[in-house]
């Protein structure tokens, strides 16, 4: 899964070039940094590896995910419709904005139900936001279709999917801006980072600057800047990029080693009675970063799970219906609208009311849900024997229920 199981001689060779220099800042500093400039050297990458036409590096996902609401307009009473089933982060950009998030159901794909995001829609959405969960996909061309109905920005967090495509195109370069996270156990990782990807001039300009204290970035002295609107910094380092730029260059290879475990994990599992695999809405493009599986129903799920915990190999596998970071049943903290200072009472109303709905589609799926996640060291025996675990694991939990 991590690109963290493969750091090495080129993450390190390319630190220590940033380090010979001492010119750990993106911007500026041209004299000292003898041509080094690793931020633009893994945005020029991204853009390339990825097929999109701007790329703007960020200090972390969450960073990357603030930066492109900004950077559509996105804030005070705009709503942003997303799926219950996600990394917090998703919520915590929308909310520091000013907008409010709406959750909705997901699917058997573990993504938006297009269905729910119809039904969603009210004259203050302002935005789609589809999470590509665990390395797969959203239904791309539906929602693409519901945004041009109704006029509205599809902004994909694509932080979990880096590599995977959707009918011949990477995901976070379909909609009108995508991110990706480099967090350490993302497909890549710079320690810490992320990315806007836009095809939109526009935005870009908006993302780089709004990345940058609002620097508009059109001359070569910086303290001559002007700022055209109000920015943050979420600006990446240089030796964050640096990891960056060497990960980039195996992430074919981190693919085709996912790709493959992922197939003979998933030829293991599909002799046990009664499992389902995740709906893919293009298995082509799943990056394979997890294998996520259904067993017929919550108690079964339930009780597998205590087996797999009772017999070592529940590491690396996860039951997201109680996961705190993943999914709505626990996020008490959002539910409440627990901030540190206070949201203005509008905002925090209009959150309340949007994040309090029941789902109970997606419980019937999560419920039911294990995801696990594919290593890159595995070798072909251990998925094997992993594989037999796991099943030996569930019928045990079928002869008990
Ligand atoms: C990791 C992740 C993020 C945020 O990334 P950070 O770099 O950790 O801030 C956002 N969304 C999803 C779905 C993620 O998995």
């Amino acid at each position: 899964m991590p690109g963290f199981e493969f750091f090495g001689d080129e993450e390190r060779h390319q630190v220590n070039e940033v380090l010979g220099t001492g010119i750990l800042m993106r911007y500026g500093f041209d004299a000292g940094r003898k041509g080094i400039w690793k931020a633009l050297e893994l945005e020029q990458a991204i853009t390339q590896t990825f097929g999109c036409t701007h790329a703007q590096l960020v200090s972390s996902g969450t960073a990357a995910l603030t930066t492109a609401l900004q950077s559509l307009g996105i804030g005070y009473g705009d709503e942003v419709i997303m799926p219950c089933f996600t990394f917090v982060a998703s919520f915590e950009a929308v909310i520091s904005v000013g907008a409010t998030p709406v959750l909705v159901e997901i699917d058997d794909t573990l993504t938006l139900d297009p269905a729910a995001v119809r039904a969603a829609i009210t004259d203050r959405t302002k935005c789609i936001m589809p999470v590509h969960m665990c390395g797969g996909m959203a239904e791309m061309d539906t929602l693409q279709a519901i945004c041009g109905e109704h006029g509205l920005a599809l902004l994909e967090d694509a932080c979990q999917s880096i590599g995977g495509s959707y009918k011949g195109k990477c995901l976070g370069t379909i909609g009108n801006a995508g991110t990706f996270s480099f967090d350490f156990v993302k497909t890549l990782t710079c320690a810490e980072g992320g990315v806007v990807m836009t095809n939109q001039k526009e935005l870009f300009i908006k993302a780089d600057a709004y990345s940058d204290h609002g620097h508009d970035h059109k001359g070569v002295d910086r303290g001559a800047d002007l700022h055209p609107f109000l920015g943050y910094n979420f600006r990446i380092s240089e030796l964050h990029a640096a990891v960056g730029v060497a990960q980039i260059r195996k992430l074919d290879r981190f693919l085709a080693i996912q790709r493959k475990n992922h197939s003979i994990l998933k030829e293991e599992l599909a002799s046990i009675p009664g499992i389902t695999f995740r709906r893919i809405p293009d298995p082509a493009g799943d990056s394979c970063t997890f294998l996520s599986w259904f067993l017929p129903s919550e108690d079964l799920t339930r009780s597998s799970v205590a087996e797999m915990k009772e017999s070592g190999i529940l590491g690396g596998q996860f039951y997201w219906f109680d996961n705190n970071w993943h999914y709505i049943r626990k996020w008490d903290h959002l539910k409440t609208a627990m901030t540190l200072g206070h949201l203005h009472p509008d905002h925090r109303e209009a959150i309340i009311r949007n994040v309090n709905a029941s789902f109970p589609g997606s419980d019937a799926i999560m419920g039911r849900c294990i995801s696990t996640a594919i290593s890159l060291l595995w070798t072909e025996e251990q998925i094997r024997d992993k594989g037999k675990a796991m099943k030996a694991a569930v019928l045990k939990a079928m002869g008990k229920s």
